[in-house]
């Protein structure tokens, strides 16, 4: 077997059933349930052809550790972390920003693919997959056979920060430069896009992951309290800042006192949780910076006018933007609805496959 067995798809073989007309989209769309998914390292989404995002749901699976049998996927799966008894352990298979388990990756795929493939349909689903632009050959081929063996008739894949791009509306295929920083869980893809093309990347694996790693080793050094992931995430979520806020928060967390070794509540705040999380976002601002160096003046240029978009659950982080725009003086603008960007951009790439057939790789079985 080639070891290059992903190719561009030739703009023929993309030309298919002139689905721009909603009417025939649904007639086709009864042939065939074409769907883009965005499988990230926190969360899966799922778009099908014709409809709108039919699934977002943790990228975690449960398993039995003596017999490996799935016990839960998704949603009810996430809810395990940290509460599962030893005979049980919770999964994020692509926990590091690549795929860190790949038959468990698999069997969560095909598992959510199914779940919403529910009809018989006439043909298999063609299937558009977002992957992390740094991803290597071996692990394109293992999503591409995760794919197929959940279904699919034929593979697609899109770089994530490119599907970023397309869900956001930049215009990927102009001569003028975009940048679009997408932050999810385990990687920050840096991306400078132009003439449907990744011209420059940068990608690092410190983003939402790592702030909350932050925070838990934040307040074991400090305050001898350990607290658990989702605890810390949820931390994040509520008073988490990059930069100073107009009115500063607190909340109540629980832990365990290393100490005494009993449970205990205590109030945490936003300040706190800065300082907690400034190394990790200075990575991030500092893969930034070192994206824009690199980057070719005329493309800069178009950059400082169009300004940085931020997508990914990361985007959403208080201030992140602010602090941005102080550290680069360039317009930062946080995409709509960060979380689902990839994942409409998957579907725009689904309704017109035509006119994205250039940042389409067609992965197939050599
Ligand atoms: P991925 O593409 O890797 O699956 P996502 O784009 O879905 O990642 O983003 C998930 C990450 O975004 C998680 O680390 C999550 O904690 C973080 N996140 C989600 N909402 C917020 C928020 N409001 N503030 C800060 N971080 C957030
Ligand atoms: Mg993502």
């Amino acid at each position: 077997m080639s070891d290059t067995n992903i190719i561009m798809a030739p703009a023929e073989e993309l030309d298919l059933e002139q689905t721009t007309q909603r009417r025939e989209m649904s007639w086709f769309s009864f042939l065939s349930n074409d769907i883009g998914i965005d499988l990230g390292t926190a969360n899966t989404l799922i778009y099908v052809r014709g409809a709108s995002i039919v699934l977002n749901e943790p990228s975690v699976v449960a398993l039995e550790k003596e017999t490996g049998k799935i016990l839960a996927v998704g949603i009810s799966a996430k809810e395990m972390i940290g509460r599962t008894p030893d005979s049980i352990s919770a999964i994020r298979p692509l926990k590091d920003g690549v795929i860190a388990d790949f038959d468990i990756t698999e069997t969560m795929l095909s598992y959510f693919i199914k779940r919403v493939i529910k009809h018989r349909y006439l043909m298999k689903p063609r299937i558009i997959i977002s992957v992390p632009s740094g991803i290597t050959e071996v692990e394109k081929r293992a999503v591409r056979d995760s794919a197929e063996n959940a279904g699919a008739r034929e593979v697609f894949l899109i770089p994530e920060p490119m599907a970023a791009a397309i869900g956001v509306g930049l215009p990927v295929d102009q001569p003028s430069g975009s940048m679009v920083i997408d932050i999810g869980g385990g990687t920050s893809e840096i991306a400078v896009i132009a003439l449907n093309d990744i011209v420059s990347n940068t990608s690092i694996r410190v983003a939402g992951d790592e702030l909350d790693e932050a925070i838990i080793l934040y307040y074991k050094k400090n305050y001898n309290l350990l607290i658990g992931e989702r605890t810390a995430e949820e931390i994040k979520l509520k008073i988490g800042s990059a930069y100073p806020l107009d009115k500063e928060e607190s909340m109540e967390i629980k832990g365990r006192d290393l100490v005494a070794g009993v449970p205990k509540t205590m109030e945490v705040t936003s300040s706190q949780i800065r300082e907690a999380i400034a190394e990790p976002v200075d990575a991030i601002i500092d893969g930034v910076r070192l994206s824009l160096e690199q980057t070719a003046p005329e493309l800069a240029s178009d950059i400082l006018e169009r300004g940085i978009i931020l997508t990914g659950g990361g985007a959403l982080l208080h201030g992140l933007d602010k602090r941005l725009r102080q550290e680069t003086n360039l317009p930062v603008i946080v995409a709509d609805d960060p979380l689902t960007c990839v994942a409409r951009g998957t579907g725009k790439c689904l309704e017109n496959m035509q006119q994205y057939s250039k940042v389409l790789l067609k992965s197939r079985r050599n």
